[in-house]
């Protein structure tokens, strides 16, 4: 899932065109050509948990798109006005509805192609399923 370049300024709605900054930038960006204003995209930052109970891991099976019905680690995407370990719990809880304590920061994966960093906490866990999950299950490591 790759996000779709910027179309329209953010500050005044023209068409933006993607070329090279005035400001000495050396790469294209979509610049407005009324309001000038130059639009930056980054990678997103999504944080999450690896919630381990004995020798076990918690997985939550998706119940919203995308990637429905698909197992994965609780994670979603960092909000504005919070830290990794903030996010990461707030996404532990929604997805998995877990009763936690957090652990230690545990890894750092880049994600270019979807433009993604993924951070996870290690964490122990017990709960129940969250709003954004089907079910949830422990795996063995
Ligand atoms: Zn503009």
């Amino acid at each position: 899932m790759h996000r779709p370049p910027i179309k329209h300024c953010r500050n005044c709605g023209t068409a933006v065109v993607y070329r090279l900054p005035d400001d000495g930038d050396t790469k294209e960006r979509g610049v407005c050509p009324n309001c000038q204003t130059v639009h930056y995209e980054n990678p997103l930052n999504v944080v999450g948990t690896i919630p381990v109970w004995g020798d076990q891991v918690l997985l939550c099976k998706r119940a919203i798109e995308p990637r429905y019905g698909k197992w994965t680690l609780p994670a979603g995407f960092m909000e504005l006005n919070e830290t990794v370990s903030e996010g990461a719990a707030r996404e532990t809880v929604e997805e998995a509805g877990a009763q936690f304590e957090m652990g230690e920061f545990f890894s750092l994966v880049n994600i270019p192609r979807v433009g993604q960093v993924q951070l996870e906490h290690a964490q122990g866990t017990g709960g129940k399923d969250g709003r954004e999950s089907i079910r949830r299950q422990h795996a063995k490591e």
